[in-house]
């Protein structure tokens, strides 16, 4: 067993945290005049501090006990608390497989934390090797694996995942953020049996909610009482609650929205990968599609001038588009574009 408190930080374990009005009373009913707020309105009142009901609604959709569970101001927030809790700023170091999502390595740079990073193979996978011959390093606190991973859009072999998290004596961070579209294992389950796991999923994606920034970190109660006690008292708005428990309740509608999106995935592979412009359509268990192209910077330009915005991911892997699933209609605009071009 690893001993967590050893890996956070000698700060964060003293501080004592922001006491709000609503840490002190908990109670849900009676005349309020603790806190300051104005008497008048319906969001006059500062939002539960713990997004109990929106929790209590996530532990039963992911049966994942409330304790387990951490909200964030989007996946953003969490992988910046990662840093604050276990990183010592100038001095600690962190992983990560690239390429991948951009955020762990600004993150990293907000916190004057190094990245190491370690190119995942041919294949797309993690070198098991390359990556344990850094765990002795004891300033390494944190490895970060995104599956499935943005912008290759495969996801990473399991027994590789759980082989580091067994191996590794730091923090492994897991960010799921496209686990609804996949068919493939979550690593979920997992958190119940290791306490140096932290993962992540979020509101932003399958669940469509990307302008409400709510992400979810699954842990051990230990790291979830660690991030409690550094992140901004009020970090989820009321209103952001609200809209993150409304979807909760569809969740037929999510399900057919995920349905949609996984066919135009396997639509748009199809077409996609007859284009004579088009050398690779990589497999896909996210809401996206990577694309060896020809040229990509010409077919990204020449596709902005007919106001369909991709993103050009060549500086990442060569030659590389990646193409978000849109509706039905929109992948059928796409489709016509590139067809003019080849002509
Ligand atoms: C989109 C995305 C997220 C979502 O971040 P939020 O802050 O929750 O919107 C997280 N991780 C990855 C890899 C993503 O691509």
């Amino acid at each position: 067993m690893i001993d967590l408190n050893k890996l956070v930080r000698e700060n964060v374990k003293k501080l004592t945290p922001y006491s709000c009005a609503r840490d002190d009373f908990k109670g849900k009913t009676g005349i309020f005049l603790d806190a300051n707020e104005n008497p008048y309105g319906n969001l006059n009142r500062y939002p539960d501090p713990y997004q109990k009901e929106l929790k209590s609604a996530i532990s039963k959709t992911k049966g994942i006990a409330e304790e387990k569970i951490f909200l964030g101001n989007g996946s953003d927030e969490i992988i910046d608390l990662c840093f604050r809790v276990f990183c010592n700023p100038g001095i600690d170091k962190v992983l990560t497989f690239t390429p991948t999502y951009g955020m762990y390595e600004v993150s990293a740079s907000i916190n004057d934390i190094e990245v190491r990073k370690i190119p995942l193979n041919s294949s797309f996978q993690i070198d098991l090797r390359k990556a344990e011959s850094l765990f002795s390093d004891n300033k390494l606190k944190l490895i970060f694996i995104c599956s499935p991973n943005n912008p290759t859009a495969n996801s990473m072999n399991y027994h590789d995942v759980e082989s580091i998290i067994t191996k590794f004596n730091g923090i492994v961070v897991i960010d799921e953020a496209y686990i609804d579209f996949s068919e493939k294992p979550t690593f979920i389950r997992l958190i119940d049996k290791y306490s140096n796991l932290i993962l992540m999923q979020t509101f932003s994606k399958a669940f469509g909610l990307a302008g409400v920034r709510v992400g979810m970190a699954f842990s051990n109660p230990v790291i979830v009482q660690y991030f409690n006690k550094l992140k901004p008292p009020y970090n989820i708005s009321t209103i952001n609650q609200k809209a993150a428990l409304g979807k909760l309740g569809q969740i037929e509608q999510y399900k057919s929205q995920v349905f949609r999106i996984k066919k135009e995935r396997e639509r748009l592979s199809v077409i996609l990968s007859k284009m004579s412009i088009v050398e690779k359509v990589y497999p896909s268990d996210a809401n996206f599609l990577l694309v060896k192209v020809k040229n990509a910077d010409y077919i990204y330009n020449a596709l902005v001038n007919k106001s369909i915005i991709i993103r050009n991911r060549s500086s990442l892997i060569d030659n590389c588009l990646r193409i978000t699933i849109g509706k039905k209609s929109e992948n059928d605009m796409l489709v016509r574009a590139l067809e003019t071009l080849t002509r």
